[in-house]
């Protein structure tokens, strides 16, 4: 991978070359600690002219048939599926995952520009009720213009390529930001496959670099139609108030609280089992990650016997060298505020650590917390690691109200009883809810969007519900 033409390089309206700062930081291998490459550290006069590349080349890029962009995005795809063993590897490496998390990330990424661009070759819009007999009332897909797209770094292949297939697809520009502790996977690898599928010069733009510098000037930019945004709650907010101040269009994809709700009449060896890839998938460092546990006095002993049981079993270590299910933590800043924000203070508030509770560089052990209070940082903090807070309440209506409390993207509930789990579910405000059941691959993150309580601005419409970016300015007429 470093032997790449993007290695320590922007990528800018089809060239690869260096940041004015001159500047490169290392990428490191999470397992291990060895460089795996160099990312550019670029800034605020690079995401100028990334942004006038981009403009430049977007009426061009609009102007094109949906099939002459869609073969750009094939072929973008087409690069990925090649060097895909290269890229699982890749990820492996630089997110700390295990071989499936990286084989799903991968796979998805792709499976996001295929998606994509069927939909901008077979749907231009649609014909609306007309508002009164006699009118006819149509909808247009057409482009906004040029995309900012910002990304975290527990999945950068596909949830950049969620934003930018769809962009590309739709006719719109693109200047990706991808975190940086992630840059190859998430930036550079994309960059060579823009290059390799010879989409047309400023197409498609990846400028590397840290959040306050690089990531900032994106989002501010006057230049950029819309920003897309995944990450940090706190991020979040701060691009919310300046884009606020301005009306700048953003939409903006954050982390919650998500809550697993273990009620009386629950299998607990099914929840406790369901728990492992809820709270531990990828070390429990997704935004769907189970961060509470709720459960009810009549079967919290048992609950948590099975959680601890199981945990203690799993296996951590380099996923390169070893059959284990927990890689590292990103870096030593999440393992901090994990071990002494979110296990530390809520032990000082009365917690009890159950299994688990240290680590060995980056490797934490899976982590079972009794006796947590909704008022400790376990309870109330995206936990964000690997991690399962217990918090044991009287019965259902308890188990709803505190759920319910804070912001969530995706919840659980089990229950013997599947009309009780769906009642339960009907009242849950989260994005998504699963009966008997986590986030396993379900393939039903397409229908999150839209239906949740304060994690979305704006609606990413998902692959399976177009129309990707566009706006409507045809409306009823
Ligand atoms: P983060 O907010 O720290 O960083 C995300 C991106 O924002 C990075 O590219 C970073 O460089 C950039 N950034 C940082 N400061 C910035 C600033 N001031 N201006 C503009 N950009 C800035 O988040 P993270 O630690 O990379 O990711 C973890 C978070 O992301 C968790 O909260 C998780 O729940 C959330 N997440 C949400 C989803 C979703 O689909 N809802 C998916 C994955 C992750």
């Amino acid at each position: 991978m470093t032997s790449s033409p993007a290695a320590g390089q922007l990528y800018i309206d089809g060239s690869f070359g260096p940041p004015q700062s001159g500047r490169t930081a290392p990428v490191a291998d999470k397992s291990t600690g060895a460089v795996l490459g160099s990312y550019a550290l670029g800034g605020a006069g690079d995401v100028d002219r990334a942004v006038a590349a981009a403009r430049a080349a977007q009426p061009g890029w609009a102007a094109l048939s949906a099939p002459e962009r869609a073969a750009g995005l094939r072929r973008f795809a087409e690069y990925l599926q090649a060097h895909f063993d290269r890229l699982v590897v890749q990820s492996m490496r630089e997110t700390g995952g295990v071989r499936a998390k990286a084989l799903d990330e991968v796979s998805t990424g792709i499976r996001q520009l295929q998606i994509s661009m069927i939909q901008a070759t077979e749907r231009a819009g649609d014909l609306l009720p007309p508002y009164k007999a006699g009118k006819l009332s149509m909808s247009r897909a057409v482009p906004i213009g040029v995309i900012g797209v910002i990304t975290p770094w527990n999945y950068p292949v596909n949830l950049a390529l969620r934003a930018v297939a769809p962009a590309l697809a739709f006719g719109n520009t693109v200047v990706l930001k991808p975190a940086e502790l992630t840059p190859v996977i998430g930036g550079q690898v994309l960059a060579e496959a823009a290059d390799w599928a010879g989409l047309p010069p400023g197409v498609f733009n990846v400028v590397t670099g840290d959040g306050p510098e690089a990531g900032h000037a994106l989002a501010e930019h006057p230049g950029v139609d819309l920003l897309d945004f995944t990450g940090s709650r706190a991020v979040g907010l701060a691009i919310a108030a300046s884009a606020a101040a301005t009306l700048r269009p953003i939409r903006l994809e954050l982390g919650g609280s998500n809550a697993f709700l273990v009620l009386d009449d629950a299998d607990v060896e099914l929840a406790a089992g369901c728990a492992m890839v809820a709270s531990l998938e990828f070390q429990g460092q997704t935004c769907i990650s189970a961060s509470r546990h709720i459960v009810t006095r009549a079967v919290a002993d048992r609950y948590t016997d099975a959680l601890v049981r199981r945990a203690a079993a799993l296996r951590v270590g380099d996923p390169m060298t070893g059959e284990v299910e927990l890689g590292p933590l990103i870096d030593e800043r999440q393992r901090d505020r994990l071990h002494h924000d979110i296990v530390g203070a809520s032990v000082a508030l009365g917690a009890e650590v159950l299994t688990g509770g240290e680590y060995d560089g980056l490797f934490y052990r899976p982590t079972v917390l009794g006796k947590v209070t909704p008022d400790m940082p376990a309870f109330v903090e995206e936990v964000f690691g690997p991690v399962l807070p217990i918090t044991v309440v009287e019965d259902e209506e308890e188990a709803v109200r505190l759920a319910n409390g804070l912001p969530m993207l995706m919840d659980s509930v089990f229950t013997a009883d599947l009309i009780r789990g769906l009642a339960v579910a009907e009242r849950l405000e989260a994005g998504e809810v699963h009966v008997n059941d986590a986030h396993a691959r379900h393939g039903a993150d397409d229908q999150m969007a839209g239906f949740t309580k304060r994690q979305w601005i704006g609606v990413q419409r998902t692959p399976l519900d177009l129309p990707g970016w566009t706006a409507d300015p045809a409306g009823r007429r």
